[in-house]
């Protein structure tokens, strides 16, 4: 954007185009939940009289992802940028050192993202992280994920969906923190059903290598043997041994870049977007905070970040997805609220033998009747809350909501049907 806004740009990678999302990331994560996904369709496919034969599964490969790297070095060619491979080290206000060679710059942007984090427990190193997770040349015979983020919920949903008993270990009482409470239990519930056995206060203490396997020792002194164990316990922002403290950057102390509204750092010429950051960690969000400081620097149009009603999915079995304010949230922020919610059966599953529910739920500002939060677990949430997040983003009110006609028969109709308020 810089350089189409007539910038001289030069951007510095040390590993492949698209950075996490790309490679191991957004897109090789959603291929592989569609792959898990399709066992479940081929039960629903018998329920509605398909004769397919017993499906069987093998593990995919990355080929897909070699095609979009090569489509983000065309875009940055293409745009007038100059690629420069390697890792960049930070040496001053104005300068960057790349293989030895020293560049200067009227503006740096830092966007090195962010990295697994392990925990602080013998035997860690056994285990895996989401990086390599996309590697697996086989399917291990049973897996453990830790962690209660998107991260974790969404690789134990595929690994089960492939057909992988499956364990979910977290140490809290409740998965996705930061979510609607219920949405969190209620997900943990439905992926119970699903076949994950979901241990809540739960955490490993110990790995010990054991012939192929990993024995694992839980907090409770249980044990327990793992093909493969993963962690996905949290991300570090990459910002270590990258010059920035020495050039004055200010870092928090989870070792993220300080920045003010216009992503700006504690040096005037050094700023910062992205996971680096750590404020929302989501691709569309690193890439809107890149516009808006496009805009800023280069369009002389001063834009500051707007992270307000940012919709996030996660491609969890059930998926599920939200917009606005958890009711945790609403209630601290406008006090009085008033909840609207539904849980039914998808008329595509009614044929068939599965208890999966569908879930919405609206929060809507009881002085001013804005719905400030839409939260939903159930098939293509995140294609639903996508169109919701539009109605929230405008300020619509509840009777907006219900002023608007339903299409039917649809899951999504849903949301602009319900009357009775829950409390
Ligand atoms: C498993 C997983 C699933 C995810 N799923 C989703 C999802 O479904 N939806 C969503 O919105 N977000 C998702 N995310 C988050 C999303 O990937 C990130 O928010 C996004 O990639 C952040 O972009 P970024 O540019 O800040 O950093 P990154 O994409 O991490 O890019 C940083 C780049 O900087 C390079 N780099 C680092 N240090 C240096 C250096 N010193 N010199 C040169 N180059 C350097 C790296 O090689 C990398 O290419 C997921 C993340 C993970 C890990």
């Amino acid at each position: 954007m810089s350089a189409t806004y007539g910038a001289r740009v030069a951007i510095a990678e040390s590993g492949r185009f698209g950075g996490t999302c790309v490679n191991v990331g957004c897109i090789p994560k959603k291929l592989l939940s569609y792959a898990a996904h399709f066992r479940e369709d081929f039960e629903v496919a018998a329920a509605y009289g398909w004769n397919a034969g017993a499906p069987s599964f093998d593990w995919p490969k990355d080929r897909e992802i070699h095609r979009l790297n090569g489509v983000y070095e065309r875009a940055l060619t293409g745009a007038g940028v100059e690629i420069i491979r390697g890792r960049a080290l930070v040496k001053g206000a104005n300068e960057v050192e790349v293989n030895g060679r020293t560049h200067t710059a009227r503006h740096i942007l830092v966007a090195t993202g962010a990295w697994p984090r392990l925990p602080q427990i013998p035997g860690s190193e056994l285990a895996i992280t989401s990086n390599e997770a996309f590697h697996l040349q086989n399917l291990p015979s049973r897996a453990l994920v830790v962690g209660g983020g998107y991260i974790a919920v969404e690789f134990a949903s595929i690994f089960n969906g492939v057909g992988v008993p499956t364990t979910l270990a977290y140490r809290g009482s409740r998965l996705l923190r930061g979510f609607d409470a219920e949405i969190g239990e209620r997900l943990g519930e439905e992926m119970a059903r699903k076949g994950v056995d979901v241990r809540l206060n739960m955490d490993p203490v110990r790995l010990v290598k054991l012939g192929a396997q990993i024995e694992v020792l839980f907090r409770d002194d249980s044990v327990q043997n793992y093909g493969l164990v993963m962690f996905a316990t949290g991300r570090r922002p990459v910002t270590r041994d990258l010059g920035l403290e020495a050039a004055g950057v200010k870092l928090a102390a989870d070792g993220a870049v300080v920045v003010d509204k216009y992503s700006r750092s504690t040096v005037d010429s050094i700023y910062a977007i992205g996971d680096v950051t750590n404020r929302i960690n989501l691709t569309p969000v690193a890439t809107a905070e890149a516009m808006w400081l496009a805009r800023t620097l280069f369009r002389n149009q001063p834009t500051p970040v707007d992270h307000a009603n940012v919709p996030t999915a996660v491609f969890a079995n059930p998926n599920l997805a939200s917009v606005g304010l958890s009711e945790e949230a609403a209630r601290k922020a406008h006090g009085a609220i008033d909840v609207y919610k539904t849980s039914f059966r998808a008329l595509k599953l009614t044929l068939t033998g599965t208890s999966e529910r569908t879930f919405m739920k609206l929060i809507v500002e009881r002085a001013s009747q804005r719905v400030v939060g839409a939260h939903m677990i159930g098939p293509d949430a995140g294609e639903v809350i996508q169109g919701v997040a539009i109605a929230v983003k405008l300020g619509a009110t509840k009777a907006d909501f219900d002023a608007t006609l339903g299409i039917h028969p649809t899951v999504a109709e849903e949301f602009v049907t319900m009357r009775e308020k829950a409390h």
